[in-house]
């Protein structure tokens, strides 16, 4: 299952879809023709959705009369961000790709040479996620190192402690791509990373939350980037330094993890900062992050 979220009528609408085939419905008007299907908005879907709604969810699509206009074309609306508001700053990995750390160490030793096993974490605000299609502020004169990082982004499903690397997938949600975009500058100014990936704008989140069961193996995904139709990264998930079951165990061991969670799980090789010398992004570029199995995200820098 697919889920979106879009602006229709001047309102945000959750878009639900089971094939990848460009079409979704509206849920609010399938909510229609079942209450148990009233949500208001995606956080709150990611709290009542469990096996019975979903058997209701897919009956009451099946009988949809193709005249109620429950049925739309992705194309034709206008997406965004699946999850507008997290409820909470998104917990990122940091150096969870082996060949990420190298650049990054080779572009600043003093703020990226970590040499130790253990996940790196810290987080990003996001007011408001960006949606596909929206720019990117560029932030002239303040952002002199603009950076993308196509990430794998982890949704947590139900209340989450103490989970074990087995049963840690069970807690999951669903996936989607995220753009952990970056300013360089501001983040070795800082030392810490939170205010240099906090910026708003900087968390381009989409196209849609692909529901857990349909990713058969999360850690072998197809990561990739492209910077005006040029391929910059171009990695797989097999090789995250800690899995995302792993990041799961390790962070709801003394941390409960709510419902809606997004965790970004960190970012191959080929961001700008890792190019010899640097290339950064600048205004009236196109990025896109694009994730085997669920889609790509695509943004212009204004
Ligand atoms: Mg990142």
């Amino acid at each position: 299952m697919r889920l979106y979220t879009a602006y229709i009528n001047k309102k945000e609408e959750i878009l639900v879809a089971f094939y990848d085939d460009g079409c979704a419905y509206v849920m609010s008007k399938l909510a229609k023709l079942s209450s148990e299907l009233n949500f208001s908005d995606m956080n709150d879907l990611i709290d009542k959705l469990d096996a019975e709604k979903i058997t209701i969810l897919k009956a009451v699509a099946k009988n949809v009369d193709s005249l109620s206009g429950a049925e739309v074309k992705l194309s034709e609306v206008k997406l965004c961000a699946p999850i507008v508001h997290p409820r909470q700053d998104v917990i990122c990995l940091g150096i969870n790709y082996r060949d990420h750390q190298k650049e990054a160490t080779r572009f600043s030793a003093e703020s990226f040479d970590v040499k130790k096993d253990d996940a790196i974490y810290f987080s990003k605000r996001v007011n408001r996620a960006t949606a596909p299609g929206e720019a990117i502020p560029a932030y002239e004169g303040y952002v002199d190192s603009l950076d993308y990082e196509s990430e794998l982004g982890v949704i947590i499903g139900k209340e989450t402690k103490n989970a074990t690397v087995e049963n840690a997938l069970a807690n999951v949600f669903g996936y989607t791509v995220i753009n952990d975009v970056s300013a360089r500058n501001i983040q070795r100014r800082h030392q810490q990373w939170y205010l240099g990936k906090s910026l708003d704008g900087f968390t381009p989140i989409g196209p849609c939350i692909v529901t857990a069961d349909g990713i058969e193996d999360v850690q072998n995904l197809d990561v990739k980037s492209y910077v005006n139709g040029e391929l910059r990264q171009s990695s797989n998930t097999r090789y995250m330094i800690t899995t995302v079951a792993e990041a799961i165990a390790d962070l709801s061991q003394g941390m409960t993890l709510l419902p809606g969670t997004i965790i970004a799980t960190g970012t191959p090789a080929g961001v700008g900062m890792g190019m010899q010398p640097p290339v950064w992004m600048k205004k009236g570029d196109v990025v896109v992050c694009e994730i085997e199995g669920i889609g790509r995200l695509e943004n212009s820098v204004e």
